[in-house]
């Protein structure tokens, strides 16, 4: 894919970066000049990513962290230092159908798809870490389109995702006037790790209902967020971007 971004000078944080979409973005904005800090839950996916990104040393580095963990989100942020672009991107599934769906499974998905970015986000916030003068304070949101439509199966997520998106339209506003821009992503089936737990008959027949006939690949989203932290999408604010090849309509 050809790059069209510049991102050099830029601090940008991207929670579950080690892996999936999360990788995909890190990958992007550091081949676009940014300095990129990657904040995951596992240790050794996370030095197995930056393994694979020694050629980037000096503009990479990495936190393992639970973005539930409040006191740990907020010594990682300080370790972390200025940003200018934070994408919360971490997040997990624990599907069953209502019936079957514990309050543990309904708990730990909010925990962490949910009140993991408002953790994040405030650790940055109220330590003052966003660069004041970047002039390109953006907060970019993961969310998903079934957050848009409901899921089978996925009562947990769709609560969790829904609630990102308010979230995300809250900070648009609350923000907007101190130079930030909010803005979320409801992408689509991408080929991830997520996905690829998925039955192959099940992905067949998503495939089947998707207009441009395939997956999403990671690098769909990345180009998204890259395109909400530019110069060009400085007027976007508080909108919900989905990155579906047209699945929902
Ligand atoms: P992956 O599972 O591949 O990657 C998510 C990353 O987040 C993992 O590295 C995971 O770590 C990390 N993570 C999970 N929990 C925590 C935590 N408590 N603290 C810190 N890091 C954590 O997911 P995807 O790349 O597929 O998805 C990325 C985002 O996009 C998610 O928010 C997802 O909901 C959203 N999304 C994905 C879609 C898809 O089709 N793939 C569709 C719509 C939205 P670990 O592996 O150790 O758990």
């Amino acid at each position: 894919m050809t790059k069209t971004f510049d991102f050099s000078g830029t601090n940008v944080v991207v929670t579950g970066g080690a892996r999936g979409i999360g990788f995909q973005i890190v990958k992007d904005f550091l081949e676009a000049g940014s300095s990129v800090t990657i904040w995951d839950y596992d240790k050794d996916t996370l030095d197995a990513s930056l393994k694979e990104l020694s050629a980037f040393e000096g503009k990479v580095k990495g936190f393992q962290v639970d973005v539930t963990d409040v006191a740990s989100c907020n010594e990682v942020a300080k370790s972390t230092g200025s940003v200018d672009v934070l994408i919360n991107n971490a997040g997990i599934t624990r599907d069953k159908s209502l019936k079957k769906m514990t309050l543990d499974d309904f708990q730990k998905v909010i925990d962490t798809n949910l009140t993991g970015l408002f953790n994040v986000t405030k650790s940055f916030l109220d330590q003052e870490l966003f660069s004041a003068d970047s002039g390109r304070n953006r907060i970019i949101n993961m969310a998903s389109v079934v957050a848009l439509y409901g899921n089978f199966g996925q009562t947990n997520y769709v609560a969790s995702k829904a609630g990102v998106i308010g979230m995300t339209k809250t900070w648009a506003k609350e923000l907007g006037r101190k130079g930030f821009t909010a803005n979320a992503i409801a992408p689509g089936f991408i080929e991830t790790p997520m996905t690829a737990k998925m039955p192959e008959e099940v992905l067949q027949s998503i495939v089947s209902k998707v207009p441009v006939q395939r997956m999403g690949r990671p690098e769909d989203i990345a180009q998204t967020c890259m395109f909400l932290a530019s110069e060009a999408a400085s007027y976007i604010n508080g909108t919900v971007i989905s990155v579906d090849g047209g699945v929902t309509l």
